[in-house]
């Protein structure tokens, strides 16, 4: 963020509450007036699309704005270096744009005398990579389709109240999927009915060669989509006990959260390696992006397996509920998204969307598998060292940037994932202190019943923090403001952990291999010696992140260098593991060889505890509310 960014916002968040009552434009998109947008994907084969807009406008001076802070994305993250080509016509003549000098995202025009709309054109660059929802979004067989890329539109309007009719062309023998409701398909071009600028960005449209259509769910009044985007049609070969798993995914949800609001909904996975993962919410669809095996591969479904279910929770936790100051009346300035209350938009989502991978059996089944993955993201929260000095409100606060977060000493910085993790693992307390205060009468379950049930189509209903704890207290009286005081607005140093032995278990380290990490390193082709040594290594020796105050930090190993040799025999995974596990019988600290850039160095590695794997075992003689918690609730 530019400094003048920052003073902008600053200015924002000072002026929020006169803002919140500055009048908004007019809108001159009217429903019978619509702006209009034609998406030409026929070149993402090859990386572009074209926009063919008209917008209507008045005569003089006049300001169109791409947008700039994307729902779902949760920060300024409107890729403006990816536009080119902008064409501004008048009438069929070309009429001059200049950029605002302050905020870049505004383009200024003169609307000539008579004139009430505008031809806008211009080419979208798919595939360059500079944030984090950005990078690679289409390949020879498939394109990532999200409206805000593709439009300009009137400020200061309420999207509620600016209606836009969208029409789509696609590459000749492709296929899409969308929430959009259809006006008329004519081959390629597909013609959406007129719906609110709200209601366009909120529906993604992915399109690909090899696809698949899969019914998950109807009731004859609301039905569920899985569709399928694939760079190879062999990885749109989801095995028939996947497909059953997924089909899973809406009665369960529905069953948690009581209700629904949506009338149709379509989970729009986009199968390939060159595409990054990603995964953004909306009211009646998702946008999800996995890897080329995402669906035939099962370590992928044990390890990500929660992708779709997260994305679809939040049509309850974040698009019919959101915070009352992350919802905007639009994408631009100045109205930027408070992101503070993210504790509850994505803690609890985390916790809620694996609570569904393993309802369904998507991610794992019962008490054993939950337990297993639970230790190591409470291991993983356990050893971070930046919970001394960070706590979970400046990173929900400063999520916009923490989302940008990479590289090593991640437990130093800590960033975003973390009020995803430490959030799971906050809920979780909270759900076993209602079950039992309550003696298993009611949980989480019944929170999410009064916060996000009954039956309802798209909407936004807003909240606070006081909303939140008052909800709580309704299932059960507690100090819940205490609590978030404690483990969300004030520095933790130990995660919430109390939910442990709630729950009828104990964390320990042992060298027994934990079901989740090995997959993980498995399909990531690394090593994690981070509970033990304090390193996590690549398959060739590369040290890609060394943990503060352990054995490897303590002698001076840094990410980016490389371990060559062990003892005087050349690295390989298989020696590495022999010798932390041989350190607890060892009297002699292990011996490395280290590259660093062209130089290299002996280390002497004091390490003699052996292999520390994160696992959660039963306390004997109590009962096991996990099970409960992940059994399936779906009648
Ligand atoms: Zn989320």
């Amino acid at each position: 963020m530019s400094e003048f960014r920052l003073r902008a916002a600053l200015l924002s968040c000072a002026l929020f509450g006169l803002i919140a009552a500055s009048p908004l434009a007019p809108s001159l998109a009217t429903a019978s007036n619509p702006m209009t947008i034609v998406l030409d994907e026929r070149p993402a084969p090859r990386g572009l699309a074209y926009s063919h807009m008209t917008i209507p406008v008045k005569p003089g001076p006049f300001t169109i704005v791409y947008p700039e802070w994307i729902p779902g994305e949760h920060g300024p993250t409107g890729p403006l270096h990816d536009i080119s080509e902008l064409v501004v016509k008048a009438n069929g003549t070309t009429i001059p744009w200049r950029r605002d000098k302050v905020d870049m995202y505004a383009f200024h025009i003169d609307v000539p005398p008579g004139v009430n709309t505008i031809d806008v054109d211009f080419t979208v660059l798919l595939n360059t990579a500079n944030n984090f929802t950005d990078g690679q979004l289409a390949t020879r067989n498939i394109m990532v389709g999200n409206w805000n890329r593709y439009l300009f539109y009137q400020p200061d309007i309420n999207n509620e109240h600016y209606y836009v009719r969208a029409s789509l062309i696609l590459p000749p023998g492709w296929d899409y999927a969308s929430a959009l409701p259809v006006a008329a398909r004519h081959g390629a071009r597909i013609d959406f009915k007129t719906v609110t600028l709200e209601t366009l960005v909120d529906s993604p449209t992915d399109s690909g060669r090899y696809y698949r259509h899969i019914k998950t769910w109807s009731d004859g009044k609301a039905t569920t989509w899985l569709d399928l985007f694939a760079d190879h049609p062999e990885d749109l070969k989801m095995p028939a006990k996947e497909i059953a798993e997924y089909k899973r995914m809406t009665p369960e949800a529905m069953a948690l959260y009581g209700g629904r609001h949506w009338n149709v909904y379509h989970s729009e996975l986009t199968l390939s390696d060159l595409i990054p993962g990603q995964g953004i919410e909306h009211h009646q669809s998702s946008d999800d992006r996995a890897g080329d095996t995402f669906v035939t591969n099962p370590l992928r479904q044990l390890t990500g397996g929660d992708l779709l279910t997260h994305e679809f929770s939040h049509s309850w936790n974040g698009k019919y509920r959101r915070p009352f100051d992350l919802q905007q009346p639009n994408f631009n300035e100045p109205f930027p998204e408070h992101t503070e209350l993210l504790w509850q938009y994505e803690g609890m989502n985390q916790y809620i969307g694996d609570l569904l991978a393993f309802r369904t059996g998507i991610k794992g089944t019962g008490s054993k598998d939950y337990a297993e993955y639970l230790a190591l993201i409470y291991a993983n929260m356990l050893y971070e060292t930046g919970r001394d000095t960070t706590p979970i409100i400046d990173l929900t606060t400063g999520a916009p940037y923490y989302y940008a977060n990479g590289g090593p000493y991640h437990d130093m910085r800590r960033g975003a994932g973390d009020f995803y993790t430490e959030g799971e693992l906050m809920w979780l307390d909270a759900d076993t202190i209602i079950r039992q205060r309550t003696h298993g009468k009611k949980s989480l379950d019944t929170y999410c019943h009064i916060f996000a049930g009954g039956v309802s189509g798209p909407k936004v209903v807003t909240y606070t923090r006081s909303d939140i704890e008052r909800y709580l207290g309704e299932v059960t009286p507690y100090n819940w403001h205490g609590f978030f005081q404690k483990y969300v607005y004030s520095i933790a140093p130990k995660p919430p952990s109390g939910m442990l032995a709630r729950a009828g278990y104990r964390f320990v380290l042992n060298a027994k291999p934990n079901k989740y990490l090995s997959a993980e390193e498995k399909l990531r082709k690394f090593i994690s010696s981070w509970f033990d040594v304090g390193v996590n290594l690549s398959d060739t020796g590369r040290i890609e992140g060394v943990r503060q105050n352990s054995a490897a930090w303590n002698v001076g190993l840094a990410p980016g260098e490389t371990i060559v040799a062990i003892g005087d025999r050349q690295f390989t995974p298989a020696l590495w593991r022999a010798a932390v596990k041989n350190s607890s019988a060892s009297t002699r600290p292990i011996a490395l060889i280290v590259q660093h850039d062209e130089n290299y160095k002996k280390v002497n590695l004091n390490y003699r505890g052996g292999p520390k794997i994160p696992h959660l075992v039963r306390i004997p003689g109590t009962p096991d509310m996990l099970a409960d918690i992940v059994r399936p609730h779906a009648k």
